[in-house]
């Protein structure tokens, strides 16, 4: 890691110290890639010094053709396969059958409901079994990321979550990015900080919050997929470019899994 500063150097080797950690400590560990920045820099740490860890991925049928394209050019540029989970055929066709091809667009159970068919019930799948899970997320992401702790118990799937690039700002995910010289989705050089769904991520303008090009009509705490449960924070108030006909905020303590 000579081509890293000193600072981010250090960084780096306190995340893969943790990912040891959890490599000694339980079976199984895996790394859900969600192919983000964040994740650019993971999937860089565990493939170049903790590959005993499995990195897996979840397609839900709806994502953006360039984050397919970076999928390819991971498993070339490391020479590795990354395995892809997929929604219940059945289950995915009965849902679009009822509510459309876009339903997820009518409500906020629609939206959710849709995360849980192609996302959340493909991530349990690949997590079941298993000791621990690794996570991108960083405490500058979102109110709710900002009370992540390294290591704690995830009861809604009954593994550890291992989080270690939660002191990491986005300057360092990227001065790390740039100065090895990684692949990422060409989506964020188009405004796009956070990339999941085609259709229900957009870009921000500069400065914006990281996440608020996800579920942009939802209001800023109930934007997630449900893979990482929300802790309570204090309300916020309804978003100004909420859509008439919007659905009502969420109490912070939903839980997002239906
Ligand atoms: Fe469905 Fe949008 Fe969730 Fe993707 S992000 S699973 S399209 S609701």
């Amino acid at each position: 890691m000579s081509e890293l500063d000193p600072s981010l150097r250090a960084l780096a080797e306190g995340s893969i110290q943790q990912l040891r950690e959890a490599v000694a400590a339980y079976k199984n560990v895996c790394y859900a890639n969600s192919l983000g920045s964040e994740s650019m820099v993971l999937v860089d740490l565990i493939w170049s010094f903790v590959p005993e860890i499995q990195v897996f991925t979840v397609d839900t049928g709806r994502l953006f053709p360039e984050t397919y394209e970076l999928v390819d050019r991971l498993q070339q540029r490391y020479g590795r396969a990354m395995y892809v989970y997929y929604p219940e055929a059945r289950e995915l066709e009965a849902w679009v059958a009822a509510n459309g091809i876009n339903g997820f667009r009518d409500g906020l159970n629609e939206r959710l409901t849709c995360c849980h068919i192609r996302k959340v019930a493909p991530f349990r799948r690949a997590v079941a079994g298993r000791g621990a899970w690794v996570t991108g997320i960083r405490h500058g992401q979102s109110a709710s990321r900002s009370l992540a702790q390294r290591v704690e118990w995830d009861a809604e799937y009954g593994l550890q979550k291992i989080s270690p690039l939660l002191d990491w700002t986005e300057r360092d995910v990227w001065d790390y990015i740039r100065a090895k010289g990684l692949p990422y989705n060409s989506l964020h050089d188009a405004g796009y900080p956070s990339i999941g769904c085609a259709p229900c991520t957009r870009a921000v303008a500069p400065g914006e919050d990281e996440r608020s090009g996800r579920w942009w009509w939802e209001r800023a705490e109930s934007r997630e997929c449900g893979l990482h449960p929300r802790r309570r924070i204090a309300p916020a108030a309804a978003p100004a470019d909420a859509p008439a006909g919007a659905p009502e905020p969420l109490q912070t303590s939903v839980q997002l899994v239906p």
